[in-house]
């Protein structure tokens, strides 16, 4: 099932805009209400055939509707666009059922200011060089909605330590020690909300991870205009395949929480502290992502940007001549103010 939308007044391709959050049509700049958009239904549709253009994966076809041409796609792939007319394109089969997204962030920035977003941060990198600030060498910038798991969880956490205060004291003469020791029970209930795990085994879990946060209060029940124009996958991992890496997280999140509540004491020795968590729920979500793909000095480097805040993330190259040079800088002034504390303590004047 492939959906595109025309233009009622003038038959072109309308995509999601991202600063009126509308579908527009770029030609007339006629636009649409996307909640006005009926949730569609769609019976997954199972004409497909296998390609060695896949390795090991199942390609797809379908037919564009703005011209005719078949479209083959990545097994994964729920949006993109015609190879052939550039049409933005959205397979709606491969959003129905357990493969409904339950919500999505909608792009709040445009290609445009991503592009300029990414040239500024590339301007401002004190170690990156010269080079690399000019931002002149974008291979590929791509809109891509990525699959996400959102979890509830519920964690419930006990530790023991053994703590001592100590006092020190004059009477007369003597001067008393006092050391107070203590056991010290902790038990927290806690549950958390919108814990994220992104599901795509494509995109690399410290990019997406460095992400974060998304702005939960612009989610929006997901409906498929919000795809036109941009790439989107549906997930390769499901909540249940996901939920470990959130439990070690969680887990990080809950002893880090319980051993800053055990304060106060002059040592703290911790003795034990588990934590269990268990899964309430996980909705299927769908986070905007700015992919820059970027030629420097023969090597391709991948960054990713947050679709709704700008935060980049991704490592740029290093100038070792600017590392070299600010070392040195340091080494230098440290160097001076040595010798001006000692000399202001009646040391040598060199
Ligand atoms: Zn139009
Ligand atoms: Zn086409």
């Amino acid at each position: 099932m492939v959906i595109q939308y025309k233009c009622p007044d003038c038959g072109a391709d309308m995509v999601f805009d991202s600063k009126t959050a509308r579908l527009h049509c770029d030609s007339c700049g006629h636009s649409e209400v996307i909640e006005d958009y009926e949730a569609e239904d769609f019976q997954p549709f199972e004409q497909h055939f296998h390609t060695s253009a896949f390795e090991g994966g199942e390609a797809r076809q379908y037919q564009c509707n703005s011209c005719g041409a078949i479209l083959l796609t990545d097994k994964d792939t729920t949006a993109t666009t015609c190879s052939f007319c550039g049409s933005p394109v959205v397979l709606g089969d491969r959003l129905a059922g357990v493969l409904a997204p339950s919500k999505v962030i909608p792009f709040a920035i445009s290609r445009k200011e991503a592009e300029a977003a990414f040239k500024k941060w590339c301007h401002h990198g004190m170690f990156m060089p010269r080079g690399f600030k000019q931002a002149d060498r974008i291979k590929k910038l791509t809109g891509m909605y990525v699959p996400f798991w959102l979890y509830d969880v519920q964690g419930h956490g006990e530790a023991f330590a053994h703590c001592t205060c100590i006092h020190t004291y004059d009477e007369g003469d003597v001067t008393v020690t006092k050391t107070s020791h203590f056991n010290v029970y902790r038990k927290v209930d806690a549950r958390y909300s919108n814990i994220p795990a992104d599901a795509s085994e494509k995109m690399p879990d410290s990019l997406m991870d460095r992400l974060e946060p998304f702005d939960y209060s612009n989610m929006k029940e997901f409906n498929i205009p919000y795809l036109a124009g941009f790439i989107s996958e549906k997930y390769n991992y499901t909540d249940k395949e996901m939920f470990p890496r959130i439990q070690q997280r969680v887990t990080d999140y809950m002893k880090d929480y319980i051993l800053s509540s055990i304060a106060g004491y002059s040592s703290v020795h911790i003795l034990n502290c588990d934590c269990n968590i268990g899964q309430r729920s996980a909705e299927y979500v769908l986070f905007p992502v700015w992919m820059v793909y970027y030629d420097y000095d023969h090597s391709e480097y991948t960054f990713a940007m947050n679709g709704q805040t700008g935060k980049i993330a991704g490592r740029p190259p290093l100038s070792k001549a600017k590392v070299i040079g600010s070392a040195a800088v340091v080494t230098l002034a440290l160097f001076i103010i040595c010798r001006i504390i000692t000399v202001l303590m009646g040391g040598p004047v060199l």
